[in-house]
């Protein structure tokens, strides 16, 4: 059950602290409370967890401090979408807005390699108005002999960087809890010129004691990877573990699945399935056309895979784009062969708004009566 207060409610006004004690002397059932920090309000929501279904939804209703109630199925209790949901989707992070109606670009280097390349994309995203980015400092690599990613190294010449060019959010991959401290000093230590949203790679989506490490913070928000080997429903339960610790800022992103099926295809892009999440979740979705794909291959239309795979995405109604570019692929110790060029970034944009201007005239479309 999920007890939301009242808008912009005080801590310590008497109808919080009534309704609080309240809540807290129920029979065999755990509280945690939860701040959702929207561009115009802050809602409070209180998760009941344990014994609920003996709970009398009308009273909890009456409390004082109370706006409303929300009995939850048992899946994706936090994340999902329940019966008589009202709830907003999305949040806001370093004044950019994340919901099921927004949408952003984080084109960027799958890994930090020098300055200069980080530099040229930054300078480059600036120049497309642009504000959000993707930058790998911390890789899983499939080999242990693999370049691994420059890791803390690399943070605060990235981060400057990224201040310069007017980057708020930036999508970075950890793989270890520790690195989240790495990522804080950093921050700290060049006076917080941007903003990093975590994210978790498909290898770590069941790696349960990291996620629940990353869901007890709660600076950053989270973008969150499908595994490639389980199902849906996996992937979505995992996701739940952020938001069980406290965690519910997270951004769920389809990148392909594992399966000779997908062949050509690095993976086999299952981007069909951006409006599922967005109907059994409150979740913005993104999707990862270059994981999904992995190639520069072109159709006969001469439009890359990877850009009708991006197009897939948006125009069924993703609210994100992760993809690669680098300014010298061959020389890139990550990915290189399936990163977009720089000089396709104007025309990537381009198209994505049009993908998305279409998203939209389908909507219209739809919501036309019958006859
Ligand atoms: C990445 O985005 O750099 C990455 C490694 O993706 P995935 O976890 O989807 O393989
Ligand atoms: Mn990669």
């Amino acid at each position: 059950m999920i007890v939301i207060l009242n808008p912009n409610i005080e801590d310590n006004s008497k109808e919080f602290k009534e309704t609080v004690d309240y809540l807290q002397q129920l029979p065999n059932i755990e509280i945690k409370m939860h701040e959702v920090l929207g561009s115009e309000q802050k809602l409070t929501e209180i998760y009941l967890l344990g014994d609920t279904h003996k709970l009398d939804q009308e009273v909890i209703e009456a409390l004082d401090a109370v706006d409303r109630v929300v009995r939850i199925s048992q899946e994706y209790r936090i994340l999902g979408r329940h019966a008589d949901e009202k709830r907003a989707s999305g949040f806001t992070y370093n004044g950019v807005e994340f919901s099921q109606e927004s949408c952003h670009v984080f084109a960027g280097l799958c890994a930090v390699d020098t300055p200069e390349h980080v530099e040229i994309m930054m300078k480059a995203l600036e120049t497309h108005g642009q504000i959000c980015t993707r930058m790998g400092a911390y890789k899983p690599r499939t080999n242990p002999y693999s370049f691994q990613g420059h890791g803390k190294a690399c943070l605060p010449w990235v981060f400057e960087l990224a201040g310069k060019y007017g980057i708020k959010v930036i999508a970075m991959e950890i793989t270890h809890e520790n690195h989240i401290e790495e990522i804080d000093n950093a921050l700290e230590s060049t006076g917080q010129p941007t903003g990093v949203m975590l994210q978790i790679g498909t290898r770590n989506t069941q790696n349960f004691e990291l996620l629940k490490a990353i869901g007890r913070q709660r600076t950053y928000p989270v973008l969150f990877k499908r595994g490639y080997g389980v199902t849906l429903n996996e992937s979505l339960n995992a996701a739940e573990y952020l938001a069980s610790e406290g965690t519910s800022n997270v951004i769920f992103c389809l990148r392909g699945m594992k399966s000779a099926a997908g062949s050509p295809h690095r993976n086999m892009v299952d981007f069909a399935q951006v409006p599922i999440i967005k109907r059994l979740t409150r979740m913005p979705v993104c999707v990862d056309p270059s994981h999904s794909v992995g190639s520069r291959e072109k159709s006969s239309d001469e439009v890359l895979d990877v850009v009708h795979a991006s197009a897939q995405g948006i125009v069924a109604g993703a609210n994100m784009v992760l993809v690669d570019f680098h300014p010298e692929p061959p020389t890139a110790l990550v990915d290189g062969p399936q990163a977009l060029l720089m000089d396709e970034l104007p025309r990537f944009l381009d198209d994505m708004a049009a993908c998305r201007d279409f998203y939209h005239k389908r909507l219209e479309i739809w919501r036309r009566p019958g006859n």
